[in-house]
């Protein structure tokens, strides 16, 4: 089954929620990166946060991208965007590894850290991108941009995200939520949805056995009427391009690129979100000068 998202909002409308089955794009995440376990469920995490913003954006060709840099083992990690169910995500180091917590939890703090910020930056199309900063407060991510909404937004937002490592490696489940509270709303309304979350099992096993995100959504909101407003397939894509790479190649200007036709007779560029190599010959690179 593909994975999706969806986007709910309760009869008050003060009440709204996004729910995401993220399993097949976090294990192609898996495929690409073969990252360590706890980096695999920091990626993963990041990866399902990065669909739940994507979904917020309102126009096809706005496209955000988020940076955590927390000081951990793991280095930075970039995800990026866009509204139409496509993210990708990188760690300068994926093979960053951290011993479990006692419970045998994966220790994503352990490899995140907690000395760093989150940066959100949003393309809108405008002359400025948007960007918004708050610190790293628990490295868990989910917690993280918890606070993110509160500091930046001043939206109160509880946020999920899970990921099933197997003791393989492969990725069982993943998946998340956002649930955020509009003005107006009363303080017992909160109260009645932190009790819920914490009543229910964690986000990751909710998938693992087998719901799905609609009745996550009706599990975790189960004290409101809510309606489904939106239903939308997410998939791990990059949109790179042997195009935009020579561009990028043609940006860092004719000395650069001469003294690379010199040194290395050609350019060879990894794409770090998706593995892709591109090459190109002398006569290609002559072609940019
Ligand atoms: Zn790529």
């Amino acid at each position: 089954m593909k994975d999706y998202l969806i986007r709910v909002v309760d009869s008050s409308k003060k009440i709204r929620g996004f729910f995401i089955n993220s399993t097949q794009a976090v294990r192609e995440m898996e495929r690409i990166h073969s990252p360590a376990a706890p980096s695999s469920a920091a990626m993963g995490r990041l990866l399902t946060q990065s669909f739940l913003m994507g979904a917020m954006l309102n126009n096809d060709t706005d496209s955000l991208t988020i940076k955590m840099d927390g000081g951990g083992p793991i280095g930075t990690m970039i995800a990026v965007s866009n509204n139409k169910g496509e993210a990708k995500v990188y760690a300068s180091n994926p093979m960053a590894d951290s011993d479990s917590y006692p419970n045998g939890k994966l220790n994503v703090k352990g490899v995140v850290g907690t000395e760093g910020n989150i940066t959100v930056i949003s393309d809108l199309g405008l002359k400025e991108p948007y960007i918004g900063v708050s610190p790293i407060i628990s490295g868990e991510i989910g917690e993280d941009f918890a606070y993110y909404y509160m500091s930046s937004e001043q939206i109160p937002s509880a946020v999920a995200l899970g990921v099933l490592v197997d003791i393989d490696l492969s990725i069982r489940a993943a998946g998340g939520y956002l649930i955020q509270l509009l003005p107006g709303v009363d303080e017992s309304t909160l109260e009645k949805i932190e009790e819920s979350i914490k009543a229910a099992d964690s986000i990751s096993s909710l998938i693992d056995k087998g719901m799905s995100p609609e009745e996550i959504a009706k599990f975790v909101l189960k004290d409101f009427e809510i309606e489904i407003l939106d239903k939308k397939e997410i998939i791990y894509k990059c949109s790179c391009s042997r195009e935009n790479v020579l561009r990028m190649i043609k940006s860092l200007g004719p000395d650069e690129i001469k003294s690379m036709i010199e040194e290395d007779g050609g350019a060879e560029v990894l794409c770090h979100f998706c593995n892709m190599a591109y090459i190109f010959g002398e006569e290609e690179l002559n072609k940019l000068i």
